[in-house]
């Protein structure tokens, strides 16, 4: 991890102590002088800290902006590559969460989605399926999360997609990062798609053989389901969701 980064990455306390700089401007008056300084150290980290792991983070509208959201919107990447946090959700971290991190890895996931400008359709891949696009930020967020000792008291919204990655990368003989990680090359709308490419391809790998047309189609089937947008109830054990895919793919 180069020198810039590296505190940040690799030190609970300290993380906790810029992201309270943050925290702290957008709750009591008068403390809104560190805000512009703790949120540069914070996306500056960010940035040199994925780029140095391989996955970098694409342009984005500068600067970072913290504004009031709605409760749960927790922060955005915008189509226009703006980048907002909202400073509801920042104020109540203390009090609900005890904690910071949940900020660190919000900061994380919308810099996953920030990889690359949205495909120009994106929206007819992310309003049905928005699980593609959010389980790969989030399981991506949670690994790196795990990397840098940052313990989340939280679960988000997306457990069931990142269950759906983590299922298949366990049936695809693969940890969930790599299978995460080949398919962050697809933007943004490119995902459902890029799917079926990179299990193709792993699937070669591991038979020797393509995916036949019908096993592409019954694998689409079970993957849009499973990625769903506004599915958040489990639908069984990641060994019953795992046998699934297994049995898709036999
Ligand atoms: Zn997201």
């Amino acid at each position: 991890m180069p020198e810039e980064g590296r505190r940040l990455w690799l030190d609970s306390r300290y993380r906790h102590v810029v992201l309270g700089d943050i925290v702290a401007a957008v709750t009591y008056p008068g403390r809104e002088d560190r805000l512009e300084e703790a949120i540069t150290i914070v996306d500056r980290a960010i940035e040199v800290g994925l780029a140095h792991l391989g996955i970098p983070r694409g342009a984005i509208n500068p600067p970072i902006r913290v504004e009031p959201r709605a409760v749960g919107r927790n922060a955005v990447k915008y189509e226009d590559c703006r980048l907002v946090l909202s400073s509801s959700y920042l104020r109540m971290l203390p009090r609900y969460y005890s904690s910071l991190e949940p900020a660190f890895r919000t900061w994380l996931h919308e810099s996953i989605h920030a990889r690359q400008p949205y495909d120009g359709s994106w929206r007819s891949e992310f309003e049905p399926w928005e699980g593609y696009e959010e389980g790969l930020a989030d399981g991506m967020a949670d690994v790196l999360c795990n990397w840098a000792g940052a313990i989340i008291p939280e679960t988000t919204d997306y457990v069931t997609y990142v269950q759906g990655y983590r299922t298949l990368a366990a049936a695809l003989q693969m940890s969930i990062w790599a299978l995460l990680r080949r398919l962050w090359y697809f933007p943004t709308g490119q995902v459902r798609a890029g799917l079926l490419t990179v299990v193709d391809e792993r699937y070669h790998e591991l038979t020797g053989r393509s995916l036949t047309a019908e096993t592409a189609v019954r694998f689409g089937r079970v993957a849009d389901a499973l990625f769903a947008t506004g599915r958040t109830e489990l639908d069984g054990s990641d060994r019953e969701v795992e046998a699934q895919w297994r049995e898709v793919l036999e």
